[in-house]
């Protein structure tokens, strides 16, 4: 197994970052991630006041996927995540989407233990998951805290244990790079904050040529989901309900007009997040409805 330390760590997915590793498709590899916060808040005395999406959720990476060219997609099956000791939140006048309502800066720190967290008397089931996950887009350097076309900081609650990712490869080698592990975190990650952790992650590359996948995308045990990121949650929405529409025409011989009705009826339009440089809404589908779909109509 490839082993990708915590040093090598980067602030933007950028085609001119050196790999700091060589994989091929099929290998596994473990990515040592930081938070957030670069593993800077140790206590609740550690306060955030400001953040700076350039100098916030560092990327460990990039690995370098061998024979990946523009056009094909990576697909990022994420077999393990393994938390660190604590999760640390923050809250601070400005952040998130109620930020003009905060008047007090604080930092919570929330040890983990085995499989839950305790959150104000609440014990809350971990639901680990990637925030940062990405490959180096064509053009200009895109910062490790802004989500877009090609991955980054989407905040997705599916990119979990089980999940495959799906992401596309615009320069050569993919560029793959990983971070910002949540312990918990809501839909909307309204506080601007998950439950932000350092860990590890276990995951298998594998390159597909030749694909009508949409990227990004996200499938899990029962639901396929297209993400889109924009500036606003309206175009947003239109365009991950665009891209499913279009791979229902693809791949499960679906009308425009069938497949606008299928995703009206059983679909569900969700917020990833709505605090970054750019929301991240997504569209899902149960893949039980996919596969009926397509054994009907193929
Ligand atoms: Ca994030
Ligand atoms: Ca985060």
């Amino acid at each position: 197994m490839l082993h990708i330390p915590k040093d090598r760590l980067v602030y933007q997915m950028d085609k001119d970052n050196p790999p700091v590793a060589t994989a091929s498709s099929g290998d596994t590899l473990r990515f040592v991630t930081c938070d957030c916060f670069t593993d800077t808040i140790h206590t609740e005395k550690d306060l955030v006041t400001e953040i700076d999406f350039s100098r916030i959720n560092p990327a460990t990476g990039p690995v370098y996927i061998e024979g990946a060219q523009a056009g094909d997609v990576l697909a990022v099956t994420i077999q393990r995540i393994l938390p660190g000791p604590q999760g640390v939140m923050v809250a601070a006048p400005e952040f998130g989407l109620l930020g003009d309502k905060v008047t007090e800066t604080e930092t919570g720190v929330f040890p983990i233990e085995k499989d839950t967290l305790n959150l104000f008397g609440a014990t809350l089931p971990l639901t680990k998951m990637i925030g940062v996950i990405g490959t180096a887009p064509a053009g200009e350097p895109v910062e490790t805290g802004t989500p877009g076309a090609h991955g980054g900081n989407m905040d997705c609650t599916l990119i979990k244990e089980g999940a495959t990712l799906y992401l596309p490869v615009e320069v050569p080698g993919a560029l793959l790079a990983l971070g910002d592990l949540h312990a918990a975190m809501g839909d909307g990650e309204i506080s601007v904050s998950g439950v932000e952790m350092a860990g590890e992650v276990e995951v298998v590359v594998e390159l597909i040529k030749n694909t009508t996948l949409p990227t990004p995308a996200v499938q899990t045990e029962d639901t396929f989901a297209v993400l889109y990121s924009d500036d606003t949650m309206e175009k947003a929405s239109y365009h991950a309900s665009e891209r499913m529409v279009r791979y229902l025409q693809d791949t499960a011989g679906l009308s425009f007009n069938e497949a606008y009705m299928l995703l009206s009826a059983a679909g569900r339009l969700s917020v990833c997040q709505i605090v970054d440089p750019q929301v991240t809404m997504r569209m899902e589908l149960p893949i039980s409805v996919l596969e009926a779909v397509r054994k009907k109509n193929l």
